[in-house]
């Protein structure tokens, strides 16, 4: 039995050899939005201080959110100097447009991209990661590298030369759906909508497929989550959900619509084990470190270590979970698991080795 601090010593001795990759941030929206740069570490803003600038008039047009959304988002959560801190390898930067961009979603998307590729330009130990050998590289060199995501295939319009185009831009990683229906699938929203996959979005999974795109399942319904799974020609992942809510074993612990078919939770979480996935557990929603951990020995339980990974998806203070505020906290789930007791391997595989071991399998390079 070691004391606690040899746990720690080995916990941060363990942090540093590892490859850490995590799955999900929406980072890259307020900085097209000009609120932050990836370079510069800001404070997380404080919503109980917080005051809207104007009374909003009924019907304004920023979505759901605004301007709430637009103050807090992830500000102060993600840059650079947090991404060191935390032992980063890789950060997940998704590319999301939201309801009210909808009309221009391709020109929101292109802006986005354009904005990581700029911040990878301003900052000399940030890069662009397109190849497995680039994370070794950038592990080895000390760096940090953005691996860059659709969440939701809406700037592909009908037209899958923007997928080819979005590769060659460097998105490695792509969800059909966010929340809400569109050409590809309906999403999770309420689970009220089963209508899985449309033709286009089968089509677009097996050309992501081709491409060497991994396919994120992550904001699917349960009957799109299945119809992915069956036509999919390599691993998927599930970039950022609370296993114990997406794959929940009891009806009082679905936090879906009644339509949720919560007797076959057990059966989705070891169909994508069987797959070769990889589920990253976030962040957001839950309350301490041990609840992330909770998340993590869930699917492990289940399906071994194989198939779990780190998707924070921190989105403000007041859903950050205690002791993990901001993605520098990190290390606190080494030094959490070290105390639980999982071996070196498993703490490993969970940080970032499976996330490796799917681009192995789905990249091409
Ligand atoms: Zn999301």
């Amino acid at each position: 039995m070691q004391s606690a601090q040899d746990a720690a010593a080995h916990a941060a001795e363990l942090h540093k050899q590892a490859i850490v990759i995590d799955c999900h941030s929406d980072i890259l929206i307020p900085i097209a939005d000009g609120y932050v740069r990836m370079g510069t570490q800001v404070e997380i803003p404080d919503p109980k201080k917080w005051q809207p600038p104007f009374e909003i008039a009924e019907g304004s047009s920023q979505g759901r959110g605004w301007p709430r959304d637009s103050a807090f988002g992830c500000i102060g959560q993600y840059s650079l100097p947090q991404f060191r801190a935390g032992g980063l390898t890789a950060q997940v930067c998704a590319v999301f447009v939201k309801d009210h961009e909808l009309e221009r979603a391709l020109r929101r998307s292109l802006e986005m991209v354009w904005w990581l590729h700029r911040e990878v330009e301003d900052n000399d130990d940030f890069e662009l990661v397109t190849t497995v050998a680039d994370i070794h590289r950038i592990k080895r060199e000390g760096k940090c590298g953005a691996i860059m995501a659709l969440e939701g295939s809406e700037a592909l319009g009908y037209d899958f030369k923007f997928l080819d185009l979005f590769y060659k831009l460097g998105v490695r990683m792509a969800g059909l759906a966010h929340n809400r229906r569109n050409y590809f699938a309906d999403g999770t929203q309420y689970h009220v909508h089963t209508g899985g996959l449309t033709d286009l979005g089968k089509q677009a999974v097996k050309r992501m497929n081709e491409l060497g795109i991994v396919v994120d399942v992550g904001h699917l319904n349960q009957v799109g989550f299945w119809e992915t799974l069956e036509i999919a020609q390599a691993p998927v992942v599930l970039s950022h959900r609370s296993p114990r809510k997406y794959f929940p074993l009891k009806a009082e612990e679905s936090p879906f619509h009644p339509a949720y078919d919560v007797s076959r939770g057990r059966e989705r979480l070891e169909a994508l084990a069987k797959n070769g996935g990889v589920f990253g557990v976030f962040f957001l929603v839950a309350r301490d470190v041990d609840d992330v951990v909770a998340d993590i020995e869930y699917v492990i339980d289940l399906v071994g270590p194989d198939h779990v990974g780190l998707g924070s998806d921190l989105y403000g203070l007041h859903n950050a979970p205690e002791g993990l505020e901001d993605i520098s906290k990190v290390p606190a789930i080494t030094g959490r698991m070290v105390r639980r007791g999982h071996s070196d391997e498993v703490i490993l595989k969970v940080l970032g080795g499976n996330f490796v071991r799917v681009f192995e399998q789905v990249w091409k390079g």
